[in-house]
């Protein structure tokens, strides 16, 4: 016998019923709201989330009432009302109680092929989502005999007639229902979109509402604003006398078109019915939203509404209009924007509208899209863009020698690396859209020809498009929508600065990035990488041959012609920044980072210094180290070669100076890389302040300056205490740091982090979210260890985590000063800062 569980209790949606989004779901909601703002919605009951989840739990439900309630001519649709739209929900069913009695007196109020194409519709939702048969064999479009086929396939396929009885087509409808949403799939799904497995559901039953009639009828659904760019406008589409698909449909613009009939023609009144509905929406609802309707014989419904779905730029300017138009508050449109969605922003997308040919993945390093030629080395990137040709720059991996060509590429897409990896450093700095550990794709640099998975082979020349959004490379060009800095970008993240409390600064080593800072309005530079100075072709000569000095003096003449190409560097940046802080980083990488790794570029480099090939091969094999980011870099370097520190600390020095003089004061900040012990600071600072009263004398001029550390060593968070007694501040090189917590290469990590985070050993790739409870434990000791020694010293996150919301929200409570990021990032951590603070 089968346990029938009385479906007692159910409300009918009226302004006043007591529904609950907790209870009855979000359209049971939506609706009731709409109900209140007089629309016209058809009757609906809605069965509460214990209901359901008692019918899915085997009863068979006892409709009697529920059905009773719909009067003797039951016609109904059922759908899903889980607790958030996005978290999907099986399939509405309609036209739930037509059988063939139903159906007689349908071919005499709405002739025979409005009452078929009713008819055929629900017999074909049944049979495949209620009876599981076999969907392949129920998907006949309406016309001549196509009814009778569905019914019949139906006997043969269950030995049974169409069940005729409403009240049990109702029943078997919700238990389908209610049973789909407890299966395995649909939990994975709607656990992928955020939900917890045990979301409920609410059921709701509406009486149809007909888009077919004697009489002028349709179905469609409107909107007010475009859902890809926001802008005012309406869209939608409407079918005349159809309900799914019917042979007579006739499509309509909504709004008048040269090209064709429009609902505003033909039915103005209905038309400005839905604009008053819309605009009411707008107000009450203080949302944007999609109507669904239908009109039977002149008669509007409607029948459900939706958040306007929306892509980020979309996201932006309706919450921005919202609170200009005074419907919503300024605090309420910064939450209403995702901050990492602003990233899309900044720069060109793939249309989302537009057809896609996949040809690989990869992890997607930097967001934003471009369509260029395919080159494999950077001189042939450089020559592109010497044609003013559009390059994708494609390697197995990037080195520092590469950066030019970068700059020269409209995107990279490297076959190794993680998203701390230099090719995904450098990208992001630059805003270069970057795909890399793209370990699908296959280099043959030597044929000069990329493989992918689908067996596909492009050459040299040959367009691609790489997607840095979403790690997506594709075949030829696409369609791109362009960034979209507009007045609803600048204003909603003004109105962020106001309520946030965390700085927010950028990463910037060129005068380029220094201007894409100030136009994200970053406050200040907060790590200036200075060794991407060096590697300009007039400099990096230069460079090597003061590497290859033999005496102290020798190191000194080279570096005497390096200190105006530095003080040019940072007068550039100090005008940029106008008044606001740069803090500049001192040189950090091994040496041998600046040498030509092959037997050509030896060659040349030897006859660039008149040196015998074999002193050079010795040379660069010499300062060849086993494990070079563990080795003689940072202020090692600086400690034993301290020249280098030297010229740098004068450059800035006499850069501050003459800066001062033509534009806004400016306070350097000098920050010593790679510090593990605290003499380490004292003999560096004893150098430049050496260098200061130097610079001071010599120019006459008065000028102060913040000697700080990066805090990146494991030690140096922990001996943080004594280093702040040297230090005014203290910024956190979580790159570096989270490389020697977890004693993993930045370089190399990316090869295993996937099966890492798949198998949960780390719940996230470390470089590319903080470790809170490991590296983040550190940044509490160093921070909490610096301020006991130094109340005021200034506490800051420098490393490519900066960016992240999640760590931003960790700087925030940890009450750090502020964090810098790659520029490109400055406005998602603007927002991001926001929400913390709301
Ligand atoms: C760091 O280590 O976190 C950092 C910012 O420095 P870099 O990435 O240049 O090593
Ligand atoms: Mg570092």
């Amino acid at each position: 016998m089968q346990r029938h569980v009385e479906i007692a209790e159910f409300t009918e949606l009226t302004p006043g019923a007591p529904i609950t989004v907790a209870r009855h779901g979000w359209r049971a909601k939506c609706l009731q709201r709409l109900i209140r703002l007089n629309l016209p919605v058809p009757r609906t009951l809605a069965l509460p989330v214990e209901t359901v989840r008692a019918i899915a739990a085997g009863a068979m439900p006892d409709v009697g009432r529920l059905a009773a309630a719909f009067g003797p001519d039951l016609l109904v649709s059922v759908r899903p009302s889980p607790e958030h739209p996005e978290w999907g929900g099986p399939r509405s069913v309609l036209n739930v109680g037509i059988n063939a009695a139903r159906h007689a007196a349908l071919c005499d109020s709405h002739g025979t092929e409005a009452a078929d194409a009713l008819y055929l519709r629900f017999v074909q939702s049944y049979a495949t989502h209620v009876a599981r048969l076999d969907p392949d064999m129920f998907t006949a479009e309406p016309g001549p005999g196509a009814l009778d086929a569905a019914l019949a396939a139906y006997h043969a396929e269950t030995d049974d007639e169409f069940p005729q009885d409403p009240a049990r087509q109702l029943a078997e409808v919700l238990r389908s229902m209610a049973r789909a949403w407890e299966g395995t799939t649909a939990r994975l799904l709607r656990q992928a979109k955020g939900a917890p497995a045990e979301a409920p559901l609410g059921l709701l039953v509406q009486q149809m509402a007909l888009g077919i009639g004697r009489g002028f009828s349709g179905s469609g659904t409107i909107q007010f604003v475009d859902g890809v760019t926001g802008a005012a406008q309406i869209t939608g589409r409407f079918r005349g006398q159809v309900q799914g698909r019917s042979a007579s449909e006739e499509t309509f613009y909504l709004t008048r078109d040269p090209r064709g009939a429009s609902l505003e023609e033909v039915a103005p009144r209905i038309f400005a019915d839905l604009v008053a509905h819309g605009a009411a929406c707008r107000v009450r609802l203080r949302e944007e939203m999609q109507l669904e309707f239908t009109v039977e014989s002149g008669q509007l419904a409607i029948i459900d509404a939706l958040r306007v779905p929306r892509s980020s730029r979309a996201a932006v300017k309706i919450a921005v209009a919202l609170a200009n138009d005074g419907v919503i508050g300024r605090e309420d449109a910064i939450l209403r924007v995702e901050p990492r969605a602003l990233s899309e922003l900044l720069h060109y997308q793939v249309d989302p509208r537009a057809p896609r040919d996949r040809i690989a993945r990869g992890i997607a390093a930097s967001p934003g899209a471009a369509t260029g030629r395919i080159v494999f080395t950077a001189a042939a990137a450089q020559a592109s863009a010497a044609r003013d040709e559009a390059c994708i720059l494609v390697r197995r991996e990037t080195a520092p020698e590469d950066i030019r060509g970068m700059h020269a590429a409209h995107a990279v897409l490297t076959e190794r690396g993680g998203v701390t990896s230099h090719a995904a450093v450098i990208a992001r700095g630059l805003g270069l859209p970057c795909i890399v550990g793209a370990s699908e794709i296959q280099l043959n640099p030597r044929d000069r020809t990329l493989s992918v998975p689908d067996g596909r082979v492009f050459r040299e020349g040959d367009t691609i498009t790489v997607d840095g959004t979403n790690g997506e490379v594709l075949a030829g060009v696409a369609d791109m929508l362009e960034p979209a800095l507009d007045d609803g970008f600048r204003t909603l993240l003004r109105w962020a600065d106001n309520v946030r409390d965390i700085g927010i600064r950028a990463n910037a080593d060129t005068p380029d990035d220094a201007r894409t800072a100030r136009m994200f309005e970053a406050e200040g530079i907060g790590l200036c990488r200075t060794e991407h100075m060096f590697f300009d072709e007039d400099r990096l000569t230069v460079m090597r041959e003061m590497i290859f000095a033999d005496t102290s003096r020798d190191r000194r003449i080279a570096l005497e012609r390096l200190l105006p190409m530095q003080r040019a560097d940072f007068t550039a940046l100090f005008d940029i920044m106008a008044g606001q802080p740069v803090c500049i980083r001192l040189f950090d990488p091994p040496l041998h980072e600046f040498l030509p790794h092959d037997r050509e570029g030896m060659r040349e480099l030897a006859e660039a210094l008149d040196r015998p090939l074999s002193e050079v091969t010795r040379r660069v094999e010499a300062l060849t180290e086993f494990n070079p980011m563990l080795g003689m870099r940072g202020v090692r370097l600086g400690i034993t070669v301290p020249e280098i520190y030297d010229m740098q600390a004068r450059a800035i020095f006499e850069a501050t100076v003459e800066a001062s003089r033509h534009g806004a004061p400016v306070v350097p900040e000098i920050m010593i890389p790679l510090v593990s012990a605290a003499r380490e600071v004292e003999l560096v600072k004893t150098r430049i302040d050496a260098v200061a009263a130097a610079v001071k004398n010599e120019m006459k001029a008065r000028f102060t300056y913040r000697l700080g550390v990066m805090v990146e060593t494991p030690r140096a968070a922990l001996r943080a205490g004594e280093i702040a007694e040297h230090a005014a501040f203290l910024s956190f090189g979580t790159n570096d740091l989270t490389q020697m917590t977890y004693g993993l290469s930045r370089d190399d990590a990316g090869r295993f982090m996937g099966s890492y985070v798949t198998q949960q050993v780390y719940r996230e790739d470390p470089f590319h979210i903080l470790d809170v409870e490991g590296v983040g434990e550190l940044l509490l000791i160093g921070a909490a260890r610096g301020r006991a020694h130094r109340s005021d010293v200034t506490l800051s996150v420098c490393g490519e985590h900066g960016g992240n919301p999640e760590s931003i929200a960790f700087c925030r409570a940890a009450g750090f000063d502020y964090v810098s990021c790659s520029p490109f990032r400055v406005p998602v951590a603007r927002l991001a800062a926001a929400h913390f603070a709301l």
